[in-house]
């Protein structure tokens, strides 16, 4: 079954159980300052949760385009992990709660998506006999299948809002997957146990101050990974080989000219460019744009980590807006607006690119000559200070410095790093003047005039779909 089929089966069959079907929101958040990024389908619906706003229904589903950076070590490494994603979500404000949730998600596994009942596995959070009845005993899940798990795991919380007990729909994909431990379950990070889907029974709110209080009216908050959803269904290792990636893979594999599956590190390479390239394209879609600041950096640390190992796999040129093209022709059908922008997303990448690869070389060259000298004189740490001319002339985001030097074993100087941005910032202040010739939203924002005044009516129409 293709991804786009996925996707389009889950709304509707939310729809026929009375959901509104919304499109996905901005991955910039509106009013919540706890978020710099969407990574959630029920982030944007976080006042509907709390009771502060009326929702447009009781029930609603959405896709959801979603950014997660603190996944950004993993992708590349495991099969199932992404910076962004969609998210397939049933929600409901008040109105029906667990055992509705858990018996339509695992309809919609059995009987929709038709995947073998065997090899699904359910976990829930250890104090919660409630949802455990409910699958044992009325979904008819064995013991055997189910799994207890603690707070880390099946308790749900993101900044402050709603937040509660989960449970968790896994499939197993069989032992060629698996770890060394042979016994393992669900909740382990090898790759047999796929997290498909989080049910959250969110019946708490979580304030400023760190109190969770009883929520009035009880919800329902459901995410599973599209891309996951697609792996299982497409019998494939891998998120980079389903329908609506291995086209962007093949892509860079062909400029780059390597075959992918031959060699260990340039498949983390080759997927970390493909993941990335998604990512970057569908930020700047919401109107991100780069910076050294907020949201900007982390869409500048993603675009220029891409392009870092794109020059890894011997890319030459500029490539990332080429691929950016690819990338929303495959998603345009779900995510219009990305087709609508297209010329703007590939030309903000374009310059950013540009940008990065003036200085990139010298800026690896100069670290390399730090990293021959800090081995020279025994020592395994790169100094604050070097760390920030290589970011503050070279435009390399600490990350990327990290992530070099630990290829090396070695590591740098956050604080001391820390303590030379506060001053450079303050002095920034001090001067009002624009930090050098890095493309700042305001830089970008002068270059492409009229589609900022596109993006100000864009940010106007969140939340104001129409009940179908
Ligand atoms: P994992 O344990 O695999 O990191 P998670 O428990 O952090 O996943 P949730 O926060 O429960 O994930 O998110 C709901 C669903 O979204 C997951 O069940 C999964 O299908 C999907 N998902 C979460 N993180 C990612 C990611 N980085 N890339 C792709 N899909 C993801
Ligand atoms: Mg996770
Ligand atoms: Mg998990
Ligand atoms: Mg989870």
């Amino acid at each position: 079954m293709k991804t786009h089929e996925i996707r389009r089966k889950f709304l509707e069959f939310f729809e026929q159980k009375n959901h509104y079907v919304r499109k996905s929101y901005s991955v910039i958040p509106q009013n919540d300052p706890s978020l710099l990024l969407i990574g959630a389908g029920m982030a944007p619906l976080k006042p509907y949760f709390t009771g502060e706003k009326k929702p447009p229904a009781p029930r609603m589903a959405t896709s959801q385009k979603c950014i997660r950076t603190p996944d950004i070590e993993e992708v590349g490494k495991t099969a199932r992990h992404a910076t962004f994603f969609e998210m397939l979500g049933n929600f409901s404000f008040g109105d029906y709660f667990k055992r509705d949730a858990i018996l339509w998600a695992y309809e919609f596994c059995t009987e929709v998506l038709e995947l073998e009942p065997k090899r699904v596995w359910g976990s829930v959070y250890f104090e919660d006999d409630e949802a455990y009845d409910i699958w044992t005993k009325e979904v008819g899940l064995p013991h055997e299948r189910m799994v207890r798990l603690g707070k880390e795991d099946n308790f749900w919380e993101i900044g402050t809002g709603p937040c509660g007990p989960c449970s968790e729909i896994y499939y197993d994909r069989g032992e060629e997957y698996g770890c060394e431990d042979h016994d393992c379950k669900p909740g382990c990070e090898c790759d047999r146990y796929l997290e498909m889907w989080n049910l959250v029974f969110t019946q708490f709110n979580l304030d400023e101050k760190g109190n969770y209080t009883t929520l009035e009216q009880k919800n329902i908050d459901t995410g599973a990974g599209l891309e996951r959803l697609a792996v299982v269904m497409q019998d494939v290792p891998s998120i980079y080989e389903i329908d609506i990636i291995k086209p962007i893979l093949d892509h860079i594999c062909k400029l780059s000219r390597i075959e992918y599956g031959n060699d260990d590190e340039s498949d983390v390479s080759l997927r970390i460019v493909t993941e990335h390239l998604r990512s970057v394209v569908v930020m700047i879609g919401d109107g991100v744009l780069p910076s050294n600041e907020g949201r900007g950096y982390v869409l500048r640390r993603i675009l220029r980590r891409a392009s870092r190992h794109g020059k890894l796999l011997g890319i030459k040129d500029t490539f990332m807006s080429e691929g950016a093209n690819l990338v929303i022709d495959i998603l345009k059908d779900a995510y219009s607006e990305l087709d609508e922008r297209r010329d703007y997303i590939t030309k903000i990448i374009e310059l950013e690119e540009e940008r990065f690869n003036k200085t990139i070389d010298q800026g690896i060259g100069i670290l390399q000559d730090y990293i021959e000298n800090i081995k020279e004189n025994n020592q395994n740490m790169l100094s604050g200070a070097d760390a920030f001319k290589l970011y503050d002339t070279y435009g390399f985001p600490l990350e990327l410095t990290k992530e070099i030097l630990q290829e090396e074993g070695l590591s740098v100087d956050e604080k001391d790093f820390e303590r030379a941005l506060s001053e450079q910032r303050e002095q920034a202040r001090k001067a009002q003047k624009d930090s050098g010739d890095m493309l700042t939203e305001s830089t970008a924002m002068k270059e492409f005039k009229d589609i900022e005044v596109e993006f100000v009516g864009y940010d106007n129409l969140e939340g104001k779909g129409e009940i179908k």
